[in-house]
């Protein structure tokens, strides 16, 4: 399932360790997508009809995605970055720590879980930065 103009997704609170952010793809390579099954999960939940009385479902199964095989990866490949805005503009605190302009998160650029050096992990809002006073 190919999407061509994603929604903005906060998915990202920290960045996969297994993906490589450089310059070469503005810090935004093309990753596999979520499986569209268990959303990367690797694992789904199996519910019961809603009881007729209470309306609540009863959870009977949690097991493995037989769509992505339990890797959780759909076999698409997508921008890891849905936001494509332009790069704010900041000045950078001497602590490091920032307040993201784009979601508002607070983070430090020395947390390279949090930061790629370009774009927030959380928003994948690119960040350019004002170091000294001009
Ligand atoms: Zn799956
Ligand atoms: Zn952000």
């Amino acid at each position: 399932m190919r999407r061509d103009q994603p929604p903005l997704k906060l998915r990202h609170s920290r960045l996969r360790s297994d993906v490589a952010f450089t310059s070469d793809h503005d810090h935004n390579p093309l990753v596999l997508d979520d499986c569209p099954r268990c959303n990367g999960y690797r694992k789904y939940d199996v519910f019961t009809d809603p009881d007729p009385e209470t309306g609540i479902a009863r959870q009977i199964d949690l097991h493995g995605c037989e769509v992505c095989g339990g890797s959780g990866r759909a076999s698409v490949q997508v921008p890891y970055f849905d936001n494509a805005a332009e790069p704010i503009t900041v000045r950078l605190p001497a602590n490091g720590l920032l307040r993201c302009p784009c979601c508002g998160w607070g983070f430090n650029v020395r947390d390279r879980a949090v930061w790629t050096g370009w774009r927030h992990a959380r928003c994948g809002q690119r960040i350019r930065f004002i170091t000294s006073d001009a």
